[in-house]
């Protein structure tokens, strides 16, 4: 199965269809990873903070695939915003994933209430990562529009991507025009709404039009958004599923039908990002 890429604001490409490792517990991570692997994924989505990247970096060792051929993103755990503490998690996040280098690395929340709320260091020490050349693509997660405007006005430097919420109840579309109007890649976390929308009648008769699975018809949607999606699954067969959506299309009729689901904040599943702060 042919996964389309996107293309960064600094050249790099990333695949628009990943795997997601959220909540994937370390005892079953690696044997969970090397079937995502196996399946056919070659973009894996893990942080410091889901405590799986040892085991994320057994699984692609094992693999035997070529360091180029597996797209790698990590992020930045709210406690390690200090510059010194950047530089030593990310240490850390290279050495658990067995890396020299990291394709992405994303700052997971701005926690704009901590830090004095100076995010602005954090950014700049995620780009001496870059310059340092152990880090290719410097990015962020759950920026809101005036986040990324202070980190873009105090550096002249874009984020690649922003990985923000992102479902058919929650398009997020204040966040997500704010990137794009950017040149800022958006990355949809949480794509299929936990599994919701995937019991949504809406999305059930879709399905039936188009003969595929309701899980197809939604990652689909994010596809036809330009989104880059990474779904999390603990099955083979669910795996197998999720990336079989590149050889299908919505009609526009559809994805309006889709976009119709949007309940604006009221969709949203995880927390806000102007007052999330747990560290
Ligand atoms: P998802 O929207 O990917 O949904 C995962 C749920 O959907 C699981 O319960 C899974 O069940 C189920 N599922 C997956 N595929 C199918 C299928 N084909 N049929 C039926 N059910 C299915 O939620 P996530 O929260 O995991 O989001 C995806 C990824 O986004 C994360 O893993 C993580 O990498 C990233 N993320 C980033 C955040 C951030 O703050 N930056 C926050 C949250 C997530 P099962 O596993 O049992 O198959």
């Amino acid at each position: 199965m042919t996964t389309s890429k996107i293309t960064l604001s600094d050249g790099t490409t990333i695949p628009q269809l990943g795997f997601g490792t959220f909540q994937i517990a370390p005892e079953v991570a690696v044997e969970t990873v090397s079937i995502a692997l196996e399946v056919g994924f070659r973009h894996i989505d893990t942080a410091q903070g889901y405590h799986n990247e040892a085991e994320v970096g057994e699984a692609i060792a094992n693999s035997g695939l070529a360091r180029g051929d597996v797209y790698v993103t990590s992020k930045l755990t709210n406690s390690m915003h200090a510059r010194d503490d950047v530089m030593r998690s990310f240490d850390e996040t290279l050495t658990k994933l067995r890396l020299d280098k990291l394709n992405l690395f994303l700052i997971h929340w701005p926690v704009p209430t901590r830090y004095d709320g100076d995010f602005v260091s954090t950014w700049k020490a995620m780009l001496e990562l870059v310059e340092d050349g152990r880090l290719t693509s410097a990015g962020v997660s759950n920026f809101e529009p005036e986040h990324l405007t202070r980190i873009i006005d105090a550096t002249g430097v874009t984020p690649v991507v922003n990985q923000i919420e992102s479902h058919p109840y929650f398009r997020n579309d204040n966040a997500r025009h704010a990137s794009l109007e950017q040149a800022i890649a958006v990355e949809a976390w949480g794509p299929l709404a936990k599994g919701e929308a995937l019991r949504d009648p809406v999305v059930g008769d879709i399905a039936a039009e188009v003969g595929r699975a309701a899980s197809q018809v939604v990652l689909r949607w994010h596809v036809q958004r330009g989104n880059i999606i990474f779904p999390k699954s603990m099955h083979r067969d669910r795996m197998v599923e999720n990336l079989a959506i590149f050889d299908f299309e919505l009609t526009d009729d559809q994805v309006a039908r889709i976009d119709a689901l949007d309940k604006d904040e009221d969709g949203r599943q995880g927390p806000n990002p102007n007052v999330f702060d747990a560290i």
